[in-house]
């Protein structure tokens, strides 16, 4: 009987170590998933440079956007999808554009309604959570143009002794007037010939050492200051003077009042000691 109770013992430990093993690499496998999965986000959140820097092809949308779109407009042109300018080209467009403002401190994620309280925590939740949603199959990325658009300059990381350099100087010149032919390709009539002189102007001729042409030279669209805005922020600042006022003349009080009540309590001890 006890060699049976022995042989029954191995047989549903084998055949449990047996139905074990399966799960197990199936456990493993997930943790393989889960680590690559890991990494990639790592990659995503961590070292966008890498791939396409999210900060600079920002300043490289805002600078399409202030310097270059508004003469598009004004010659009703259409900038062709082949033109690494066109919106479809730039990475994050839609990321940006599902980026929903509520309140100074409340930028809120258009595909989720997560809110958050600054736009970079929003930035890292498009990183962790939508990065599924980005194309990265084309390589399209705007700030891969940077050189030619000066973002550098636009986001105010041009070191002031860094001796220019030549060679780059001539790569940026040259990307930019590959840009300017194929965004505004001068065969397709009057308003493109004009935006690609227009393009040579404003950005490119500034791409060099010389130091002589200063870029956006052509100007930028002038904002304007809606009048929502002032009124709020004339509001605003006559209810901070209005409390600091009041703070202040409230401690006043307060201090006053104390001295007072020190005064009186003096003179009543005094008069409480003159007896004795
Ligand atoms: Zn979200």
């Amino acid at each position: 009987m006890k060699w049976v109770s022995l042989l029954c013992l191995c047989l549903s430990v084998s055949l449990q170590s047996s139905i074990v093993s399966p799960q197990s690499l199936r456990t493993d496998q997930g943790y393989e998933e889960f680590a690559t999965t890991r990494t990639f986000k790592g990659e995503a959140s961590d070292a966008p440079e890498v791939h396409c820097s999210r900060k600079r092809s920002k300043a490289a949308w805002k600078i399409i956007e202030e310097y270059l779109i508004p003469y598009v407009e004004k010659e009703r042109y259409q900038i062709p999808r082949t033109c690494r300018l066109h919106p479809d080209n730039d990475l994050y467009r839609d990321q940006e554009q599902h980026k929903i403002r509520t309140d100074i401190y409340e930028w809120q994620c258009g595909y989720c309604k997560k809110r958050f309280y600054e736009e970079s925590f929003l930035d890292k939740h498009f990183d962790n959570r939508h990065y599924n949603l980005l194309n990265v199959s084309h390589s399209k990325c705007l700030a891969d143009v940077c050189g030619a658009l000066h973002c550098d300059l636009a986001m105010g990381a041009v070191p002031h002794k860094t001796k220019c350099n030549p060679a780059a100087a001539a790569r940026n010149k040259h990307l930019c007037e590959g840009l300017a032919d194929s965004c505004f390709p001068v065969n397709q009539g009057p308003s493109a010939s004009r935006l690609h002189e227009f393009f040579l102007r404003q950005f490119c001729d500034a791409l060099t050492c010389t130091g002589s042409r200063k870029p956006f030279s052509q100007g930028r669209r002038k904002k304007r200051m809606s009048i929502s805005y002032i009124v709020i922020s004339v509001l605003t600042l006559m209810l901070l003077l209005l409390y600091y006022t009041y703070l202040y003349i409230y401690r006043r009080g307060i201090k006053r009042g104390t001295q007072e009540l020190k005064r009186v309590s003096l003179t009543q001890s005094g008069r409480k000691k003159k007896p004795s």
